[in-house]
């Protein structure tokens, strides 16, 4: 979602908050601005756009002033507008804010806050905490009681920063992101570490409920009680600075071609973890996994391959539908939540759902400093760096990876898996993309894709589908096989595509037989498999190995084929409109 950033500090503000939000952008926003304070007086500017166009047209980082607050916004309440980007400044002009989530109650505050003379600029539901800061403020002349009565007052999930004219800088948290970065000479706000790693790496996480007060070589952390508040400093992995494309066109195409390495890392560092989630596991009658988008789709793959090699029944539960059936859930049992950010509201909601059964919680996650991280009884990390393209791609790889890892264990070995070879495979698939490119050139003008497969290439076409969706805009939709003619052999005709994925296993010759089907209705067929056939207009060859790693041999082709035809059709596969990396807001 969107993100926040501030700065206190020797330094000039305005171009470090820039340069964080730029580094922040993966993120996803459709606005951005700043604001600094210098000589008690606050300036601001903001506009639509991305980071770069907004600066270059209207000079972000020329705002003079050593203390300041910057923002990029992904609108969820009032237009997409200069007037509602942020910061907003309250009607006196003397604070400023940045706010990311919602705040529920704002139509009830803005309308007392009008009965007692407030306007309000903006659509947003934001412009209403600058205005109560400014109400609080003027009654108490106080920084801590000003934020200790708004947020007694205002509801919802919410991070925000506020600067006030004397040049104090606060900031809350309540369930959305907020960690404080502390400098030699300078304090640092951000949603996301990357935001001032290459400042400092040390941090503070801000528990939830919390609140930090910045001022000239100190802060303080309250919780909303107005009580000191139990903190401490992580040192963060100087990897997540790592986050530059390097030789790459895009961030996405740099993580599709860093599956081989994932594919070796992945859990690497928790083999504790997965030995005491394969305990757990033994132990539990009931077993969920939750996720939401691409996470969702492993905890699909979850329970083939758990069922088929280790014999364990587990249910996939899609993280945002939990919370409308939480009785669905027995008491005492395991979830295993999936979020490569950690800071899905979805997935922490669920989370909270389970907690409140008294469920153990066994996170899949690839920030370990991450709210599911810090919620969970025991963490196994992704390991696979940051991942920064919207369109998840390595972290898929990684959680599938782990997947294996924990059947590996619960089946006492039975499947034996070399992740080396394959591995290898996996680099010969990413050095022979010609025909995947060429493949990707026919899709240009497509509006359809129909992507196929039976079992465990079920859930794969699922997000195979997802992945067309997200980088290209194309409607796909994964279909189980045997359901071709319960009701989609009807949308067949010579406009459709249809991916068919046929590896060799037991689901080979009723796929090959569908396929057939298919054709004979004029549509188009890219097959993903190992072995060669007539019936494919386009073959994208998959290496012959191990079946119980066809998920992620038949997936990547996919993320290439969905990355080129992104290119083709000229949309920033890094980016896709209206989406955001971590889905932080429910
Ligand atoms: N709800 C606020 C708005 O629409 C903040 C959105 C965000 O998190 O960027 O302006």
């Amino acid at each position: 979602m969107c993100s926040i950033i501030g700065y206190y500090g020797k330094g000039i503000a305005a171009p470090i908050l820039v340069k964080g939000l730029k580094r922040m952008e993966y993120r996803g926003y459709d606005s951005v601005g700043v604001a600094t304070e210098s000589n008690n007086q606050i300036e601001l500017k903001k506009g639509i756009g991305k980071v770069n166009e907004v600066n270059s047209k209207i000079h972000l980082d020329t705002l003079p002033g050593k203390i300041g607050i910057g923002h990029t916004r992904w609108a969820t309440h009032g237009k997409v507008t200069d007037f509602n980007a942020h910061p907003h400044s309250s009607n006196s002009g003397k604070i400023a804010i940045v706010h990311n989530g919602i705040i529920e109650n704002f139509e009830e505050l803005k309308k007392q806050l009008e009965a007692d003379g407030y306007d309000f600029k903006s659509e947003t539901d934001s412009e209403v905490i600058a205005n109560l800061l400014q109400k609080h403020y003027e009654k108490t002349g106080d920084v801590k009681e000003t934020i200790l009565q708004t947020v007694s007052e205002i509801k919802g999930h919410y991070a925000f920063v506020a600067m006030f004219e004397n040049g104090q800088l606060a900031a809350a948290r309540f369930h959305e992101p907020l960690i404080v970065g502390i400098g030699q000479d300078d304090f640092f706000l951000s949603s996301d570490v990357l935001g001032f790693i290459e400042f400092t790496d040390d941090a503070i996480y801000l528990e939830n409920g919390t609140f930090v007060i910045l001022e000239k070589n100190k802060f303080q952390i309250l919780d909303f009680n107005g009580e000191h508040a139990k903190y401490g400093i992580t040192k963060v992995s100087k990897e997540f600075g790592d986050a530059y494309k390097g030789d790459y066109a895009h961030f996405t195409l740099k993580e599709i071609y860093e599956q081989p390495e994932t594919i070796l890392k992945a859990g690497e560092k928790s083999e504790e973890a997965v030995e005491q989630t394969v305990d757990y596991m033994r132990h539990s009658k009931n077993i969920y996994v939750t996720g939401s988008g691409t996470s969702y789709n492993s905890a699909l793959i979850a329970k083939q391959i758990l069922s088929k090699y280790a014999k364990v029944r587990i249910e996939p539960i899609i993280a945002s539908e939990l919370q409308f059936a939480p009785d669905s859930i027995e008491e005492n049992s395991i979830i295993i939540a999936i979020s490569q950010s950690g800071e899905s509201a979805d997935v922490l909601e669920a989370v909270k759902i389970g907690k409140q059964a008294n469920c153990k919680i066994i996170a899949i996650v690839n920030l370990l400093t991450s709210s599911l991280a810090r919620e969970a009884d025991v963490v196994i990390g992704m390991n696979c760096g940051p991942e920064i393209g919207v369109a998840a791609t390595k972290s898929f790889t990684a959680q599938l990876v782990i997947l294996y890892k924990i059947v590996q264990k619960l089946s006492n070995n039975k499947i034996t898996i070399n992740f080396e070879k394959f591995a290898e495979s996996i680099v010969e698939t990413l050095e022979n993309t010609t025909k995947i490119q060429q493949t990707a050139g026919k899709l240009k003008d497509v509006s359809d894709v129909y992507i196929l497969g039976r079992g465990i290439n079920h859930p794969i076409a699922i997000e195979a589908a997802l992945k067309l969706k997200e980088l290209t805009y194309i409607h796909a939709e994964g279909i189980a096989g045997g359901e071709l003619k319960h009701g989609p052999l009807a949308l067949m005709d010579t406009n459709v595509f249809v991916i068919i994925f046929n590896p060799n296993d037991s689901t080979y010759s009723d796929t090959l037989t569908s396929a057939r089907e298919i054709k004979a209705r004029g549509a188009k067929i890219i097959g993903v498999s190992d072995i060669e056939s007539d019936v494919y207009d386009y073959w994208i060859k998959i290496p012959k190995i191990n079946q119980v790693l066809y998920p992620i041999s038949e997936i990547i082709p996919v993320q290439l084929l969905s990355y080129y035809a992104a290119l083709e059709k000229d949309t920033d596969p890094d980016y896709p409109r209206n989406l955001a990396k971590s889905v932080t807001v429910k």
